[in-house]
């Protein structure tokens, strides 16, 4: 570890409950009702059961004793994180496809061109799983990801994705969404519904601006709504100022109410809108419980990039507009170490870290902490997860540093995971 003197490793029982005394943890992930200090954090001890489950959240120094003691010294502890944009089964084909130029389009065609040999399943199982324990190992504890479903590339992925699913039952929550261009909801929605039914899927169409998009969006509902899919889409990951998919889909739910639950992620050029514009955009969405992905560190690398120029953009959409409109805006990692975005190693606090930077997202320093963990949760319908609260599974990171801002500083560094009340085995291994 370098900088500060780190506060020494914690030891916890191997059975029995006991009381963890004196932590500091993220206001936004917990329910105690406490004046923060200037990062955002709630000095608390908590009361773990022998189950693994929280029994209790008390303010510092208001515990009724009745178990063993733990001593955390006033250390870091937020709540396990939660991916919920990823893409597996792309993951790790930089070598054989790398992205000619950094563009959105380089990615495209790089990727259409990585799959004129078409991958098969123990090829895509093998990398998707390497990602998933590399997830784990960094303290996921749940993770969505998109699997090409066009009908060409459908049924290799999803043999994959369910291996993978099922072998990691034990150590992690698992999603799936079938990605397709919009344009196939057209000609190839009941096999879509298909997938989606047979893997617990969400529909996971990709919208960019084109003459038919408006028809496609309304056929997407349709399809969602008869058959009461959850919808994960793909909206406006360009530049193109023109580009409003999200309007469009803003306008469709503030003109009726749909039951599913509706994800959007990227939303980039919402950005490059006028402010009023994106403002009225944001409060349909509000108001119909839409949920935001953004995915600040792909899109810096893929978004404003021309040749030769310096980049003027960093590609994110208004996520502080959208929170402040009341919004659940969650924060995921997207692309990895394939032609979109050639880095990245499946630490949740590197995504974090990157998207406090990219975003400004340092007032307070541990202000968006539920962005990585709470809100993902409870959009991928995990409600008693992300959060450090009464009943809820004793999941958690324990870093050995006092404050937020050294968390990120150094990485994580020497962190601990705690896994149903108990310190993970293995935990040397972890950096
Ligand atoms: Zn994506």
């Amino acid at each position: 570890m370098r900088g500060p003197s780190p506060l020494p490793a914690l030891k916890i029982p191997a059975r029995g409950g006991y009381h963890l005394l004196d932590l500091r943890i993220p206001q936004c992930v917990t329910t105690l009702d406490r004046e923060p200090d200037g990062e955002g954090c709630v000095r608390a001890d908590i009361t773990i059961g022998a189950d693994g489950q929280i029994e209790s959240v008390h303010p510092r120094g208001d515990v009724n004793f009745r178990y063993p003691v733990v001593q955390a010294m006033g250390r870091q502890v937020w709540p396990a994180f939660f991916d919920i944009h990823a893409h597996l089964d792309k993951t790790a084909t930089w070598t054989r496809a790398p992205n000619p130029d950094g563009t959105f389009d380089g990615a495209i065609a790089a990727s259409r061109e990585a799959r004129r040999t078409p991958w098969g399943e123990d090829d895509i199982y093998a990398r998707m799983r390497a990602a998933a324990l590399d997830a784990y190992r960094f303290g996921t504890l749940g993770i969505r990801t998109h699997i090409d479903s066009s009908l060409s590339r459908g049924p290799s992925g999803w043999r994959a994705f369910e291996r993978l699913r099922r072998d990691l039952a034990g150590k992690m929550k698992i999603q799936g969404v079938t990605l397709f261009v919009g344009t196939e909801i057209l000609k190839n929605a009941n096999a879509l519904v298909a997938l989606c039914k047979r893997y617990k899927a969400a529909l996971g169409p990709v919208f960019h601006p084109s003459v038919g998009m408006d028809g496609e969006i309304r056929k997407v509902f349709e399809v969602a709504e008869a058959h009461a899919l959850d919808l994960d889409i793909h909206v406006d990951e360009t530049g193109q100022p023109n580009a409003d998919a999200l309007r469009v889909i803003a306008d469709l739910v503030s003109q009726r109410t749909f039951r599913q639950r509706i994800i959007c992620g990227h939303a980039c050029s919402l950005s490059l809108w006028p402010k009023d514009a994106a403002q009225s955009t944001i409060n349909k969405l509000s108001a119909a419980g839409v949920g935001i992905v953004t995915l600040p560190a792909t899109n810096l690398y893929l978004q404003g990039r021309t040749p030769g120029e310096t980049p003027q953009w960093r590609g994110i959409t208004r996520i502080h507009e959208m929170r402040s409109a009341g919004i659940d805006v969650a924060i995921a990692g997207d692309n990895r170490r394939d032609a979109f975005y050639p880095f990245g190693d499946y630490d949740m606090l590197d995504v974090f870290r990157d998207a406090v930077r990219i975003a400004h997202l340092d007032q307070p320093m541990a202000g968006w902490v539920d962005a990585v963990t709470r809100i993902p949760a409870t959009l991928m319908g995990y409600d008693n997860c992300g959060r450090i609260a009464a009943g809820t599974e004793a999941t958690m990171i324990a870093f050995p540093v006092s404050t937020a801002a050294e968390v990120l500083a150094f990485r994580g560094e020497n962190r601990q995971l705690i896994e149903r009340g108990r310190l993970r085995r293995g935990q040397a291994e972890l950096r």
